[in-house]
């Protein structure tokens, strides 16, 4: 059966297509959203995933469970190969291809490993949730391994290096120390602390370059009491199963290396012929779209958006993903309604990351900053509302308060295939 109405094809189940498909619940529209998992990823919880602090389903959410009730709206779960702007068509892998009246392009961004050697096929990648769980179980893997051999200890099994001085970085290396230190210590005795190191390494001269500097002071001893040890200036050169070598030429001796250090544009991106911004982003006009496909929005993490009070590109984050997918959505539903469409304006709730337990950094668009448990406050407050349902947020509050009370790792068991 065809139908007379317009269709609207959503590429990408993130922030940014969820967002567009919530504003186009009831459009006069047959809506398609399209994404190669068959759950939405809440980026900003992989770390707590991958350090057993919550379970799977915290940061993994059913599309179909997401938009059951959008009676315009069907799903796949196939991967995008091509898109023919002339044809209004996008290819993929398992199905036909699908022609479209309007186009969300929200395929968001994906690791970079700047061309380390080593580093594609060794390193822990930190931006996807099988990428989550494939850090936990290894980390769990290599500390029973040193349990059954401790002569794996002296070879390094339970060092990790952490790369990027950024707010994956940071976090992560924050969630594992406290995992080491507040967990396992218990849970294997007889370890010392210098046998189980965690070493933060960016390439630049201080860690977190978006914030000010007494927010970087502040995150360096938060991670300094919590036993990470900080490089900065220091550059990867090449990883291996059980070595890192950096370009000073020192060398860990470390099973894991997690790589938080770099996003490149969706690889699709390469792949439309249109020029491309810093990070392979694409940029789009005031109303998110592209300035000579008015049939084209980009949106989140693969758009390039200037925000309009700044006149700066607005950074890779869950709220401007979201907000900039749910402008497109509106938009879009307002087109087909024959309304005008609006340029796009970014509600900036701060710039902020989590170091640890009790401690966290705010920056505020005004200049003013946060630190603390104040701050761990407002990241929750802000995170929570990026959850996309209230379920998801009851669950996040029982875990976090769990893990706060408790000090316990709900998650930190090994389910593999037998
Ligand atoms: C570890 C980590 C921590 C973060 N922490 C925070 C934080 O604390 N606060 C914050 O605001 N932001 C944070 N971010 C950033 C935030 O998560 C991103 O900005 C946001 O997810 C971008 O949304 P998006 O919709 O553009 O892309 P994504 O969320 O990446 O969604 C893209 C979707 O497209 C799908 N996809 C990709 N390629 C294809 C294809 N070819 N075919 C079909 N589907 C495809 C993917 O499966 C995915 O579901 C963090 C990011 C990471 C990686």
């Amino acid at each position: 059966m065809t139908s007379e109405r317009p269709r609207v094809l959503i590429l990408g189940g993130g922030f940014g297509g969820v967002g567009a498909a919530q504003k186009l619940k009831d459009a006069d529209a047959d809506v398609v959203l399209v994404d190669r998992h068959d759950y939405h990823t809440f980026q900003p919880m992989l770390y707590q995933l991958a350090t057993g602090l919550v379970e799977t389903t915290a940061v993994g959410h059913s599309l179909r469970d997401l938009l059951e009730e959008h009676k315009n709206t069907t799903i796949h779960q196939v991967s995008a190969t091509a898109v023919d702007f002339d044809a209004r068509e996008v290819q993929f892998d398992g199905i036909d291809p699908i022609t479209y009246d309007y186009l969300v392009f929200a395929l968001g961004a994906e690791v970079n490993f700047f061309g380390t050697e080593g580093a594609a096929e060794h390193a822990f990648p930190m931006y996807t949730l099988p990428h989550a769980v494939r850090l936990k179980d290894h980390l769990l893997e290599r500390w029973e391994a040193a349990d059954r051999d401790p002569k794996l200890i002296d070879d390094g099994a339970l060092n990790v290096v952490v790369v990027g001085g950024g707010p994956t970085g940071v976090e992560t290396a924050g969630a594992i120390a406290e995992l080491y230190r507040g967990v396992f210590t218990k849970d294997y005795p007889g370890v010392a602390e210098e046998q189980a190191r965690v070493i933060l390494v960016e390439a630049g001269p201080e860690l977190f370059s978006m914030f000010k500097p007494k927010l970087q002071r502040y995150t360096t001893k938060a991670l300094t009491e919590r036993s990470v040890e900080v490089m900065t200036g220091a550059l990867v050169e090449s990883v291996s199963p059980t070595r890192v070598k950096l370009k000073s030429g020192t060398e860990f001796a470390a099973h894991t290396l997690v790589w938080g250090a770099g996003l490149q544009g969706n690889r699709l991106v390469q792949t439309l012929g249109i020029e491309l911004q810093r990070g392979n982003r694409i940029a789009v006009g005031p109303d998110l779209a592209l300035p000579d496909r008015p049939e084209i929005y980009v949106v989140g993490d693969s758009a390039a958006i200037v925000d309009e009070k700044t006149n700066q590109v607005l950074p890779q984050l869950g709220s401007v993903a979201l907000q900039s997918g749910e402008h497109a959505g509106e938009t879009i539903a307002h087109r087909i309604a024959g309304k005008k469409a609006k340029p796009f304006k970014y509600r900036d709730k701060g710039t902020m990351a989590t170091i640890g337990r009790g401690a966290a950094v705010v920056q505020m668009l005004g200049g003013r900053t946060i630190t603390g448990k104040k701050a761990q406050v407002a990241w929750g407050a802000v995170h929570l509302a990026l959850l996309p349902t209230n379920e998801d947020r009851a669950k996040a509050i029982v875990d976090w308060a769990g893990a706060e009370f408790t000090h316990q790792r709900v998650g930190r068991i090994t389910v593999g295939s037998e």
